[in-house]
């Protein structure tokens, strides 16, 4: 299972109790639990924060962002609903551990990071877990990435004002996009459903039912397409 192979055995135990922490805290969705079971945490943290890796909690990755709860994954992940044969397109891939995670439950996973840094560890982690089934890419995700939509679900997992319109665009019939909408205090994480007759690119304005699934607390989305007021708003605390 390429580096690491001794630490896997070590944090074992560790893991088998995060997985039991997730489902007696309500996950029910038992591909999602399996996913858990199937990567492992600590190897997506900096060494020094290893201890901390199986606690419901984020932890820092570098360059001011951070990793999120696992519980706020498993929440995106049961929300999704993914039967397997998906394809999915993530804006804010990070340390690459939900990559991972959505790796084992869809077909294909686009990711898409702003930092160059962090999307190559991220890249380097899912490669030596033996995941083929992802690409990532450095660039802002509120364009979407056209040369494989439409995508089956959507997910942004950094705190936008407002949905980014290229994302919309970009879902299939029948798909979904989650996506935190709010400020830098808190979003509130969104569920959009496109009809299933709603047509391929450029079906907007046709349905889309909007859900408002739980209160949450992300790291900005930064970058274009109306966002950067947010940004700011951000840097000027
Ligand atoms: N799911 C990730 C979350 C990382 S935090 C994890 O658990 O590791 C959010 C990430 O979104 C950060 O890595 C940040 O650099 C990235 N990001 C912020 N704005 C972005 C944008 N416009 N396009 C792509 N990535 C963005």
């Amino acid at each position: 299972m390429g580096a690491e192979p001794g630490s896997l055995e070590r944090f074992r135990e560790r893991q088998r109790q995060l997985i039991e922490r997730l489902r007696s805290g309500g996950v029910r969705d038992l591909a999602v639990l399996q996913a858990f079971d199937r990567v492992p945490r600590h190897l997506f943290v900096p060494e020094m924060f290893w201890a901390r890796a199986y606690a419901d909690e984020a932890l820092p990755i570098g360059r001011g962002q951070t990793i999120s709860r696992p519980s706020t994954h498993a929440l995106y992940l049961e929300a999704l609903e993914l039967r397997g044969r998906e394809r999915l397109l993530e804006i804010g891939a990070g340390s690459g551990f939900q990559t991972a995670l959505l790796a084992v439950l869809c077909e294909h996973v686009y990711a898409i990071e702003r930092v160059a840094e962090l999307a190559a560890a991220a890249r380097n982690r899912i490669e030596s877990l033996g995941f083929t089934n992802v690409a990532i890419r450095v660039g802002d995700g509120a364009y979407g990435w056209r040369a494989y939509a439409p995508f089956d679900a959507i997910i942004v997992t950094a705190g936008a004002r407002e949905v980014p319109k290229p994302l919309i665009q970009q879902l299939s019939p029948g798909g979904r996009l989650l996506i935190p909408i709010g400020d830098s205090e808190s979003q509130d994480l969104h569920r959009f459903t496109r009809a299933a007759d709603a047509g391929g690119e450029g079906g907007e304005g046709k349905t889309l039912v909007d859900e408002v699934i739980a209160k949450v607390r992300f790291v900005a989305l930064r970058g274009r397409a109306g966002l950067e007021g947010f940004s700011e708003s951000i840097s000027r605390r």
